[in-house]
Parts: structure tokens; C-alpha cells; sequence
């Protein structure tokens, strides 16, 4: 990880730390909550704790609490749960690196009234019509609000009115007097604290008149000697504000202002008003949906922590914005559980073979044959698997289609060979079938001593295939997902990103029969059930015995066909 190029932030950092700038750095992640953190947090999670790691400083967890509309406290657990699994430590809520804007409220009034001392803020009375009008826009200058000018005093007795519940809501607002000619529109005497009638999760009735972000965010970086406050290129344009504000306050701390591109990935959506949405008019089951770019979904899919960070050391940091394929974060999860996921064998659609010569080949009415849990890692131990006279195969597995090539057909062929993995080379003898024609079983005659030997002379499996025993397994319900949207850019070009949800997102699969050993399956686990892909017991529908897996994701990229 440390032998790649630093990103230009690591070069600042660098720089700072350098020349003497910074002593120390820290960082923080300022999520607002009011919605689940997505992979688009995933990055900047990733990127601010990142930093405090690379550089041996901290990265505070900041709740954004400004606005407690629309705020709750169900989001401020899944943050903490979201940011933690992740592999960031956080601690206890009474330690020093998670943190509340809302504690920083008095600060902030009594930093109000400093600047309504200067002559810096002043009560305005104009309508929100009426600001906007006067705010001018990209081409043309502002003008001054007639309240511009009001006396210090009336200002400290208007803003103490606005803190008392005297106005409602909308009535008026504490703008900093900077320059209503200014080029930057953020500079024409922005909104510092608007009043707002509201209960606040952690403040209860105390407020009725909040800071916004643009009054809050830099005071907050400057009150926790935040050294790299790190935004997203929105936000460029804003920080001459935060400046200005830093500059024009007694803070105890001079925090620097940088921005990066915003991740965005292709066939998602990543704004937490949609993803909300989306939740709230149940096209999906809850915030943490197997199929939502939420960490909690990701998890719940079984994405593993790691895969994500992987991802997001892969795409880099950046000043330029630019979509990133969803098929990198696909390959990171891949990738990932490939080299870790325990092995094990589950028949999706199960067809019955019955092995007429088990008891007399075998001796034995059951055995137990042995695989690793993982190929390549041996100190992953081993599992044990039932092989009895009565299996599962996938009925994708069989056909009495003779005519098909070895090469195209690797499995098992009426009057052919094909090898059970783990276990014997079995043939393929008669088939029943039901009154509609469909075949129920398969009979077959097992090709005695080739449990972990080759078959004599002339017997030529045409491959291996995955099976579970028939008397002894595990039966489950298997969930498989697609890309949410099936279009490529469902938030773009005034399109409608509802309109773009892939209705086969969600196939459900009952019936599925999964090898004996998965029965101490545990949530969080990932598995890769073979020649199936990667599954997970899902969190949320696995209860009472019940079994419920989720596909992770496929074996192999096939997106394209
Ligand atoms: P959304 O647009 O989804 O509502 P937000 O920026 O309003 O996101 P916040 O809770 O304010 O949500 O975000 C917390 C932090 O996460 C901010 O510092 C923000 O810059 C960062 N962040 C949010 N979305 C992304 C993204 N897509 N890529 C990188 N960083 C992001
Ligand atoms: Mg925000
Ligand atoms: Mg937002």
C-alpha cells in the first residue's frame, strides 16, 4: 500500500508535516445523520481514517447534526456500526474522537454574537422570495438587503428574539455582512443560523434556531484541531466562506479546507435522498437490502470489509470527477473471496440420482469423504461430507442428449461418466420421469475405489461436478441478485432513476439443498459454494432453522454476455 504514488493530499500532508505547518495531523468524517452511509462514504471513510493511519495522527467521527429535521438516532447507530466494521476504531461514545456538532452549539451562538459585535452579521428580514432576488445571480450582482444596516444593538436584540421563539419559522435569518457585488455567489452575505421549530436528537427542545453548514463545518474542523478538513469538489466553491469565517472568528485552530472527487459508480445510485426514497417506497426491503450501495447492504450481501477498502485504495483520490465501473468494486469483492472464502457445495435445482450399487460397492450404506475447506490454504482446515447412495445434482448437470461434445458438455450424459467432486466417478444408467415428462430421477452405478483415484483404464469422466447427499442435508432458500438499475447512469439526464430498476434484480430460489456441513453456517461468513458463486446466510430472513443465502456475487464476470 505504501509503495504506490502518494495522492495529492498525502503530497500536502507531507508537505505540512514538512515544513512544520502541521505538527500533527487530523482528520475527520463528517457524516450528517440522515440516512445510511453508502459506498460513496465508503471513500471518504477510507480516505480521512486512511490518512490519520498513514500519518500517525486521528480522524474524528463528526456527526453533522445541524439540521434535525430529518435526522434520527437510527442513523447515528448505523454509522457508528458502518464505520466500525469497516476496520475503523471509533470507541465508546464518551471517547475523544466521536463527536457531535450539536455540543458545539453555545460556541457557535456566542461566535454569532462576535461577529454581530463587529458589525460582520446582521438580522434580515427579507422572504426567501425576496433573498433570492436579491442575491443576483451568476452574471449579475447582488443588493444589499434593506436590513442590512440595522444598529449592533438591534441586531443582538433581533437574533436573541430569533433564539427565544419570538419569530416563526422562515421569519427572518442571521446573514454575515461580506459583499453582496461579490464574484462568488457563497459570499453574498450567506445564512449563518435559520430558525427551525424542531425537537433535536440530542439537544431536545433547547434550539430553535440552528447553524447552517457553511456557519458550522469550519468552526467545528477549528474547535477539534481538525488540520485537513477534506470535502468533495462541491464544496470548492464554498471554502473562500469557510475562510473567511476562520478568519473573522477568536477559533482556537486554523483548519485548511481541501476537496476531492466524489465517488460515483455506474448502474448505482449514491445520494441518501434517493436511496431513501427507494427504502420508503419499498423497491427494496430495508436501507441494508442485499442489493442497495449501502455498507450495511454491502455487508448484508457479503461484501467484506476488506474487499471495500481494497476498492477504494484502488480507485485512488483524485481532483478531477470521473465514474469509476461498478465492475472494480465487483472485482474487489471477488477478488477477496476468492483467496478467502471457505468452499462448500449447494444444488440450486436439485435432481435426485440414485446410486443402485452403493451398498454393494461401498460396504457401507453412507461414507464420509473429505475436502478442503479452501484449495490453496490447507491451514483452513478440512470438512467432512455425507456421500450416500441417494444425491443431489444440479439439473442444469444432466442430459440425454448424447450428441453433445465433451468439450461442450462437461457433465453428465446418459450412458456416460461424469465425476462427483470429493467423491466417486458414477454412470449415468436409466432416468424416470413423471406424467409430464420430466425426469424425477437418475439411476446410476458407481465406479468402484475412485474416491480420490482415477477410474481404470477406458473410463473417461467427461468432468466434475458439485452434489449433496440426499439423506443428509441441508435444506435452504437461495437469493440471487442483479444490478439494481440496468441503466448505466440511472441518476443522469433528467431521467427518472426509478424508471431504471431492474425487475429481475431479486431471484428467489427455493428448494435449494446445501451440503450437510453448512449447517453451522454463521452470518458474516462468506462462502463460495462451488461452480455457484459466492453466498452469505442472509442476516435478516435466516431464523428458526431457517436458511437463507445470498449471492455475494458470481464466480466470474458475466455482466457482459
Ligand atoms: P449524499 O449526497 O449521499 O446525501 P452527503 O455528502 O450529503 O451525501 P454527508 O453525510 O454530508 O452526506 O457525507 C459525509 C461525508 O461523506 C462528507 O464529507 C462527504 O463529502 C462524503 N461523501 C458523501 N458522498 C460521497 C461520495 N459519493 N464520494 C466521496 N465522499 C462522499
Ligand atoms: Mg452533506
Ligand atoms: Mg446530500
Amino acid at each position: 500500500e505504501n509503495s504506490r504514488p502518494l495522492n495529492f493530499i498525502e503530497q500536502i500532508i507531507t508537505d505540512d508535516l514538512e515544513s512544520g505547518k502541521t505538527q500533527r495531523v487530523v482528520t475527520r468524517f463528517p457524516p450528517e445523520p440522515n440516512g445510511y452511509l453508502h459506498i460513496g462514504h465508503a471513500k471518504s471513510i477510507c480516505l480521512n481514517f486512511g490518512l490519520a493511519q498513514r500519518f500517525g495522527g486521528e480522524c474524528n467521527l463528526r456527526f453533522d447534526d445541524t439540521n434535525p429535521a430529518k435526522e434520527d438516532q437510527e442513523y447515528i447507530d448505523s454509522i457508528r456500526r458502518d464505520v466500525e466494521w469497516l476496520g475503523f476504531k471509533i470507541g465508546e461514545p464518551a471517547s475523544p474522537n466521536v463527536f457531535f456538532a450539536s455540543s458545539y452549539f453555545d460556541k457557535l451562538y456566542d461566535w454569532a454574537i462576535t461577529l454581530i459585535k463587529e458589525g460582520k452579521a446582521y438580522v434580515c428580514g427579507l422572504s426567501p422570495d425576496e433573498a433570492r432576488e436579491y442575491r443576483g445571480t451568476l452574471t449579475a450582482p447582488g443588493k444589499n438587503s434593506p436590513f442590512r444596516d440595522r444598529s449592533v444593538e438591534e441586531n443582538l436584540t433581533e437574533f436573541e428574539k430569533m433564539r427565544d421563539g419570538v419569530y416563526d419559522e422562515g421569519a427572518c435569518v442571521l446573514r454575515a455582512k461580506i459583499d453582496m457585488a461579490a464574484g462568488n455567489i457563497n459570499l453574498r452575505d450567506p445564512i449563518l443560523y435559520r430558525i427551525r421549530k424542531q425537537s433535536h436528537h440530542q439537544t431536545g427542545d433547547k434550539w430553535c434556531i440552528y447553524p447552517t453548514y457553511d456557519y458550522a463545518h469550519g468552526q467545528e474542523d477549528a474547535i477539534e484541531g481538525v488540520t485537513h478538513s477534506i470535502c468533495t469538489l462541491e464544496f470548492a466553491d464554498h471554502r473562500p466562506l469557510y475562510d473567511w469565517l476562520i478568519e473573522n472568528l477568536p477559533v482556537p485552530s486554523q483548519p485548511t479546507q481541501y476537496e476531492f472527487a466524489r465517488l460515483e459508480l455506474n448502474y448505482t445510485v449514491t445520494s441518501k435522498r434517493k436511496l431513501k426514497q427507494l427504502v420508503d417506497e419499498n423497491y427494496v426491503d430495508a436501507w441494508d437490502d442485499p442489493r442497495m450501495p449501502t455498507i450495511s447492504g454491502m455487508r448484508r450481501r457479503g461484501y467484506s470489509a476488506a474487499s471495500l477498502r481494497n476498492f477504494c485504495e484502488l480507485i485512488g483520490v483524485t481532483k478531477s470527477a470521473s465514474t469509476v465501473d461498478v465492475g472494480m468494486l465487483e472485482y474487489a469483492v471477488r477478488d477477496d473471496l476468492n483467496a478467502n472464502a471457505p468452499r462448500a457445495m449447494c444444488v440450486l435445482s436439485p435432481l435426485k440420482i440414485v446410486i443402485t450399487n452403493f451398498a454393494e460397492q461401498t460396504a457401507e450404506s453412507s461414507l464420509m469423504v473429505t475436502q478442503p475447506m479452501h484449495p490453496n490454504k490447507p491451514e483452513m482446515g478440512e470438512r467432512k461430507i455425507p456421500f450416500t447412495s441417494e444425491i443431489y445434482i444440479d439439473r442444469a448437470d444432466f442430459t440425454e442428449d448424447t450428441t453433445l461434445s465433451r468439450k461442450k458438455f462437461k457433465r453428465l450424459v446418459s450412458g456416460e461418466y461424469v465425476r462427483l467432486r470429493g467423491a466417486s466417478v458414477i454412470k449415468a444408467e436409466s432416468v424416470e420421469k413423471d406424467e409430464n415428462g420430466e425426469i424425477v430421477t437418475v439411476n446410476c452405478t458407481l465406479v468402484p475405489d475412485t474416491i480420490g483415484s482415477n477410474p481404470p483404464e477406458g473410463i473417461k469422466p467427461r468432468g466434475v461436478i458439485h452434489w449433496v447427499s440426499a439423506q443428509n442435508c441441508v435444506d435452504c432458500e437461495v437469493r440471487l441478485y442483479d444490478r439494481l438499475f440496468n441503466d448505466e447512469a440511472p441518476d443522469a439526464g433528467g431521467k427518472n432513476f426509478l424508471d431504471c430498476i431492474n425487475p429481475d434484480s431479486l431471484v428467489i430460489v427455493s428448494g435449494a439443498k446445501a451440503e450437510a456441513s453448512l449447517s453451522s453456517a454463521e452470518i458474516g461468513t462468506a462462502y463460495q459454494f462451488e461452480r455457484e458463486g459466492y453466498f452469505t446466510l442472509d442476516s435478516r430472513y435466516s431464523t428458526d432453522g431457517k436458511f437463507v443465502f445470498n449471492r455475494t456475487i458470481g464466480l466470474k464476470d458475466n455482466w457482459a454476455n
